[in-house]
């Protein structure tokens, strides 16, 4: 598709469908685990799994100010579900002094459904993907209970919940859009890195 290289943290949790996503869209992806990895990479996307324990590995291999640098240098970041907690500026219900990128001017609630058995599937107009709605599948997902006047919602839950926002080149979605199909974040996201 496009002319770039993407990186995929993977330290926990779903890197793998990602990179699966990004091979099929013909875009070539690397597996970030130490700082170097970063190198020559035109995004990042941070994917879903335990943002406690994908925070806690970042720190233990000094990941955190890396990934900030990353992310101040221009280059998209895109975090879904435990990623868009890492992305987030302020986090509710989460572990005490869970390590955080603080990026993105959101505040999100942890596991805002409850538990496991809580995950749904809904299907979302997100007006910057055009038709059809996008299926969305919400696992122990995070909500955003704030956000920023620098950052805009890009789709929300039929009670009016945002689900997933977009602060310039950072995005942030609830929801796993690496486990359905629809390639059409990935393909968003991709766009921002022209
Ligand atoms: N509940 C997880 C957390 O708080 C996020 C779940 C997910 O990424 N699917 O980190």
């Amino acid at each position: 598709m496009v002319n770039v290289k993407v990186g995929v943290l993977a330290l926990q949790g779903a890197f793998v469908e990602h990179k699966n996503v990004l091979t099929r869209l013909g875009v070539p992806s690397v597996e970030v685990r130490l700082p170097e990895h970063l190198e020559n990479l035109d995004g990042l996307i941070i994917p879903g799994g335990e943002s406690t324990t994908i925070g806690l590995l970042a720190q233990k291999w000094g990941l955190l100010e890396p990934l900030r640098a990353f992310a101040r240098s221009g280059r998209p970041v895109w975090g879904t579900c435990a990623g868009m907690i890492l992305l987030a500026k302020e986090v509710v219900d989460g572990v005490p002094g869970q390590p955080l990128l603080g990026l993105m001017d959101i505040t999100v609630r942890r596991n805002a459904f409850g538990r496991q058995v809580d995950s749904f599937e809904a299907d979302l107009l997100v007006p910057v993907l055009g038709d059809p709605p996008f299926h969305a599948v919400f696992i122990r997902a995070p909500v955003i209970e704030r956000v920023g006047a620098e950052a805009e919602v890009l789709a929300s839950l039929e009670d009016g919940t945002p689900v997933a926002v977009q602060q310039g080149h950072l995005l942030a979605t609830a929801f796993h859009p690496e486990l359905t199909g629809d390639v059409r974040f990935h393909r968003y996201f991709l766009q921002l890195t022209a």
